[in-house]
């Protein structure tokens, strides 16, 4: 193994430094060696992507030592937040302020420049994902410079680096849409997996957050909805039961189990049958899988690289063990997904050529060219994007 090594520890890399930047200015000046040494720069956040987007030979820039919220409009729904601020150490500055995130994933682990780069999403038919909320990005572009980019400034920028990949430079800030600070209320329960899918939409759009998890081999399913409620939030939190609290502690989950996930966002009228499909694959030649399929959904968004761009999405990931060989069951449900118009996760495994990934994402032009022109010498891409970009 590697010097660097992601959560699962199944990618790694054996980078010619670490280095764990101290603020911006040190970034400025590890882009600017990195440009004397000839090495590629590559950013981590919280390491929690399965995809090979960090590994590098030359240096990996951890974000770890710049956190904090630097500022909260809450007339204008926004927050200023330092890039490799973990979601978990949002929730009670933002609330300290009313403001809370629209939604947030399954876990809180993540730093918020490393969720935003690659589309993390939570669940919600009414809800986009966590790049469709950035207004603002402040970054240490190749040649060394901060540029800012929002609405008015370097626009183009900000439209292709809301969801960068980590090809567009250090992200050091980030301005993310918030809203008014709320409590949520947690319902789980177990229903039949056919009963769900008859009337998945009803069960969907009957509240702020639903999703289900299925294990393989079970006729049954756990459901669960979140509703925005005006009730006084319980704590401690109910970590057996259900959880009535503030916005963060509700959506966030712990899962301490290492594995791999492979998850593609489907058009919404897709994911039933798709579902289905999986269902069937899995009883045949699967029988042993003892992970859960997670079934979400996601409103369309306008973010380049966004898996809902323009498309009412449902998402659905597949995981498998660490200690297992994840190749034939991700290859085999990679079939599925794609023979119902899937687009992969950019965090999580697939096995996509450039060629593939330009056919399913209609911005791919516009997002390389902008790219190209803020780093011609392509010190920020990896071999797995270089790959991509060659086809
Ligand atoms: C247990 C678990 C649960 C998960 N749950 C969900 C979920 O519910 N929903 C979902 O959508 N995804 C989920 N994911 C996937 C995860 O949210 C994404 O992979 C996310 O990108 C990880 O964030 P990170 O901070 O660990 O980023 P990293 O994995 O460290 O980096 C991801 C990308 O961001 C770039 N990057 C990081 N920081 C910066 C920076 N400051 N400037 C520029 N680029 C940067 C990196 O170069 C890389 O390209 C889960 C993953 C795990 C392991």
């Amino acid at each position: 193994m590697g010097e660097w090594a992601n959560w699962s520890g199944k990618v790694d890399a054996s980078p010619v430094d670490v280095v764990a930047a101290l603020d911006e200015a040190h970034v400025v000046a590890t882009v600017v060696e990195a440009s004397a040494r000839d090495v590629g720069v590559r950013c981590v956040g919280a390491a929690h992507s399965h995809a090979p987007l960090v590994p590098t030979d030359g240096l990996i820039v951890d974000m770890a030592a710049l956190t904090g919220v630097y500022e909260v409009d809450r007339a204008r729904g926004v927050a200023r937040i330092a890039g490799g601020t973990r979601i978990a150490d949002l929730g009670e500055p933002l609330r300290a302020k009313g403001v809370a995130l629209f939604n947030q994933g399954d876990i809180d682990r993540q730093a918020i420049a490393g969720a935003v780069a690659t589309g993390t999403h939570g669940t919600g038919p009414t809800l986009q994902n966590l790049s469709a909320g950035v207004r603002g990005l402040r970054l240490v572009v190749a040649d060394g410079t901060v540029v800012e980019c929002d609405a008015d400034r370097n626009s183009e920028l900000l439209a292709a680096a809301r969801l960068s990949l980590g090809a567009f430079g250090v992200v050091t800030e980030v301005t993310l849409a918030v809203r008014d600070s709320y409590v949520l209320d947690e319902t789980m329960w177990f229903e039949d997996l056919d009963e769900i899918l008859d009337r998945v939409d009803e069960l969907t759009n009957a509240t702020r957050h639903f999703e289900f998890f299925w294990l393989p081999g079970k006729s049954q399913a756990v459901c669960k909805s979140l509703a925005e409620t005006d009730g006084e939030p319980r704590y401690p939190l109910d970590d057996e039961g259900s959880r009535l609290a503030w916005s963060y502690d509700v959506l966030a989950n712990d899962r301490p189990d290492k594995h791999t996930e492979m998850e593609y966002s489907l058009p919404e009228e897709a994911g039933p049958s798709c579902l289905r499909e999986l269902r069937d694959l899995i009883a045949r030649d699967f029988p042993d899988l003892a992970w859960p399929l997670e079934y979400r959904t996601l409103a369309a968004d306008d973010v380049w690289f966004s898996s809902a761009y323009e498309r009412a999405t449902v998402t659905i990931s597949v995981h498998q063990g660490v200690d297992q060989d994840d190749g034939p069951l991700f290859r085999a449900c990679e079939e599925v997904f794609l023979a119902h118009g899937g687009r992969p996760h950019w965090g999580k495994e697939h096995h996509l050529t450039g060629a593939q990934l330009a056919e399913i994402h209609p911005r791919w032009d516009d997002w390389w060219n902008v790219r190209d022109q803020w780093d011609p010498e392509g010190r920020f891409l990896n071999d797995h994007l270089r790959r991509w970009r060659d086809g």
